[in-house]
C-alpha cells in the first residue's frame, strides 16, 4: 500500500463507532470525542453532535441535506450519474460496488436545488460514506452542472464539503475536476452570485485546493479537519510532531481561512441569514438571529462623554485616545441591525485590529470595515490597541472586493494611532498593503464612505480612507504623523508635542476648511448612541447620492477629489 493510500484509508476510519445491540433495541455510540457511550437516539435528537463534548459526528450527504434544507423544497439533480472503470484500475469495480452498498448513493454528492430559510438556492453536499468523498469525473461533473445551473438560475450555491481528495482510481482525470469546478465557479463568480461552502470533517486534498476554498464565505464545522496534505503526510515528510488543533477549523479561522464556526444546530440559521443579506432583502420577521456578535459589548460604552471643552488641537488628539470614548465597533453595534462579522485575509491571519463584516441600516445592505482598539486592556492588546497588521488591511480589501461584486456600499471607520510598526509586519508587507488599498479603493465601483471616529494616524488611517465622503467627529484628529513623532523629529522635543498639534493643523474644521475632509460630524458632549445616530444620518445622506451615479461617474469623481488636493493653487513657481 503506497503512502497516500495508506493516508486516505486513515481518513476513512481515524475513529471507530462502536454499535451494540441491546435487548431493548437501543444501539449505542461510542463517541470519538469524549469516549463516552451515548444512545444512538439521543445522538440523531442533536443532529449527531455528542451531547456530552460537542463533537460533530460525520453525517452523510443526504442527511445533511435533510437538516438544512426547508422541509420538501429539495430537488435532487443527476442522481443517475455514476462513475466507471475508465482505467481498468485494479480493484476499483469492487470499492465501487462496495461504496455503493455501503451508501446507497450513485456517488460521493448529492446535488439539487432547495430553499434555507425560504431562500432558493443551488446546493451541493459531498458524502464521507462513499470512498471518504473522493472526488472522480463524477463528482466533478455534479458540481460543475450545479454551479452552470446556478449561475444560468441565477441562484446562489450553498455547497457542503468533506473529502479525502482526488480519486486515485480515475487518474489524471481526477485532477482535472478541480479545474473544471474553478472554471465553473469563476463564470458563476462572474454573474454577481454568492458562493458559499462549508467545510466539514474532513476536507482534505484537491477538494481544499480547489472549490472548498473557492467560496465567496466559507463557514466550518467545529474542530473539522481541514488542509491541503492530511496530517500524516505533513508529520511523515516533516518528521515533526503536529502542534494540537493543527488543521482544525479554529487554526484555519486563526490563519484567515474561514469567516465563521458555526455549530451545526445554528447552520441552517446562519447561511439563511447570510443568503437574505446577500440577496438584499430584509429577513423575514421572527427568523432565528444566528448571529449575534461575536463579542457582545452590553452596557459599556453608553455613558455621555466627557464634557470637558477642548482647548486646542493637542486636547482634541488626547481626547481620541481617551478610554471613555466609544470605540467603532461600539459604533457600529448602535447602527446596524443584523450585523455579521467575517474574518480573515485568507493569506496569513485573522487581524483583531480590523472587525469587517455585513449589516443592515436602514433598508440598505453595507459592508463595514473599522478598526476597533478596545477598551479593557486585555480587549486593547487583543486589538493590539488599533494598530492593524497587513492582514488587516487585506482582511479589508477581501470585503471590499466582496462589496463590489455584490454592489454593496463601503462604509469604513477610522480609529488608530497607525498601523503597526513591527517585525512581522514588516515582513509581511506593512508598506504594500497599505498601498495596494489606495489603488484598490480610487478604484471600486461602488460608494465609500470613511469616517474618522477618533485618531486618523497617518498611511494606517488612509489605508482605509480613500472614499467618495470622508467624514470626521467633531473631536477626531487626522494627521501625517502623530504630535508626539513631529515634535520629537523636528524639534527633537516630544514635549512640544502641544506645539506640533496646532502646526500640523490635524483637526477636523482645519481638514475641512483644507479641503481634505468633507463634512464634521459634532459630538461633544454626546452619548455614543447619539453620536452613531447623527454619524449615520450623515453616511445615509451621503450613500443616497452617491448611489445615483453610475460606476464610471463614481470613480471619475474619486479620482476628480484626490487630484485636487495640494494641487496647483498651492504650487508657486520659482
Ligand atoms: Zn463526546
Amino acid at each position: 500500500m503506497s503512502k497516500r493510500e495508506k493516508s486516505v484509508n486513515a481518513l476513512e476510519s481515524p475513529v471507530t463507532e462502536v454499535a451494540a445491540e441491546f435487548p431493548e433495541r437501543h444501539v449505542l455510540i461510542k463517541c470519538p470525542g469524549c469516549r463516552r457511550v451515548i444512545d444512538q437516539s439521543k445522538l440523531e435528537e442533536n443532529l449527531d453532535v455528542c451531547p456530552r463534548c460537542g463533537r460533530h459526528l460525520r453525517v452523510s450527504g443526504r442527511k445533511r441535506m435533510r437538516i438544512t434544507v426547508d422541509a420538501g423544497s429539495f430537488e435532487e439533480w443527476d442522481r443517475e450519474l455514476a462513475a466507471t472503470d475508465f482505467l481498468e484500475f485494479p480493484g476499483y469495480p469492487e470499492k465501487l460496488d462496495a461504496a455503493r452498498e455501503k451508501s446507497h448513493e450513485n456517488d460521493a454528492v448529492l446535488c439539487g436545488r432547495g430553499r434555507i430559510g425560504g431562500r432558493d438556492c443551488a446546493l451541493f453536499f459531498m458524502n464521507a460514506e462513499f470512498m471518504m468523498g473522493s472526488m472522480g469525473a463524477v463528482v466533478g461533473e455534479k458540481i460543475t452542472r450545479t454551479f452552470e445551473r446556478a449561475t444560468e438560475l441565477g441562484l446562489p450555491v450553498v455547497g457542503f464539503t468533506v473529502s479525502g481528495g482526488a480519486r486515485m482510481q480515475e487518474g489524471t482525470t481526477s485532477l482535472m475536476q478541480m479545474a473544471k469546478i474553478s472554471a465553473a465557479v469563476r463564470r458563476h463568480a462572474e454573474a454577481g452570485l454568492l458562493y458559499l461552502t462549508v467545510l466539514t470533517d474532513p476536507t482534505t486534498g484537491g477538494v481544499t485546493a480547489s472549490f472548498a476554498m473557492e467560496g465567496d464565505v466559507i463557514l466550518a464545522e467545529p474542530g473539522a479537519l481541514v488542509g491541503f496534505a492530511g496530517p500524516r503526510v505533513v508529520e511523515q515528510t516533516t518528521h515533526k510532531k503536529l502542534p494540537a488543533g493543527f488543521q482544525r477549523s479554529e487554526f484555519l479561522l486563526e490563519h484567515g481561512f474561514c469567516d465563521l464556526i458555526v455549530e451545526r444546530s445554528q447552520m441552517a440559521a446562519t447561511i439563511a441569514e447570510l443568503l437574505a443579506l446577500h440577496a438584499g432583502e430584509a429577513p423575514a420577521p421572527g427568523a432565528p438571529h444566528a448571529l449575534a456578535y461575536e463579542e457582545p459589548r452590553g452596557k459599556r460604552g453608553g455613558r455621555p462623554r466627557r464634557a470637558v471643552e477642548p482647548q486646542g488641537a493637542y486636547d482634541i488628539v488626547k481626547l481620541t485616545r481617551s478610554a471613555d470614548r466609544a470605540t467603532a465597533l461600539e459604533l457600529i453595534e448602535r447602527s446596524l441591525d443584523g450585523f455579521v462579522e467575517l474574518h480573515g485575509d485568507r493569506l496569513f491571519a485573522d487581524d483583531a485590529a480590523v472587525v469587517a463584516g455585513i449589516g443592515w441600516r436602514g433598508g440598505r445592505v453595507l459592508t463595514v470595515i473599522a478598526i476597533e482598539r478596545g477598551h479593557t486592556t486585555k480587549e486593547r492588546m487583543r486589538r493590539n490597541f488599533g494598530m492593524a497588521h497587513p492582514e488587516g488591511y487585506r482582511k479589508a480589501l477581501r470585503l471590499m472586493r466582496q462589496a463590489e461584486k455584490f454592489g454593496r456600499p463601503v462604509l469604513c471607520l477610522v480609529d488608530t494611532s497607525g498601523a503597526y510598526c513591527g517585525i512581522g509586519a514588516e515582513e509581511r508587507g506593512q508598506g504594500e498593503a497599505i498601498a495596494t488599498n489606495l489603488v484598490e479603493m480610487s478604484g471600486l465601483t461602488v460608494p465609500v464612505v470613511s469616517a474618522i471616529v477618533g485618531e486618523g494616524g497617518s498611511g494606517g488611517a488612509l489605508g482605509l480612507a480613500v472614499a467618495d465622503r470622508v467624514l470626521m467627529l467633531g473631536s477626531s484628529a487626522y494627521s501625517v504623523v502623530s504630535p508626539e513623532g513631529c515634535a520629537s523629529i523636528l524639534w527633537k522635543d516630544p514635549k512640544r508635542a502641544a506645539d506640533a498639534a496646532e502646526a500640523l493643523h490635524i483637526t477636523a474644521e482645519d481638514l475641512r476648511a483644507l479641503g481634505l475632509v468633507d463634512a464634521v460630524v459634532p459630538d461633544a458632549g454626546l452619548s455614543a448612541t447619539e453620536v452613531a445616530h447623527d454619524l449615520m444620518r450623515e453616511v445615509e445622506l451621503c450613500l443616497d447620492e452617491l448611489e445615483g451615479l453610475s460606476a464610471e461617474e463614481l470613480v471619475g469623481r474619486r479620482y476628480d477629489k484626490f487630484r485636487a488636493m495640494g494641487g496647483d493653487h498651492l504650487c508657486s513657481r520659482l
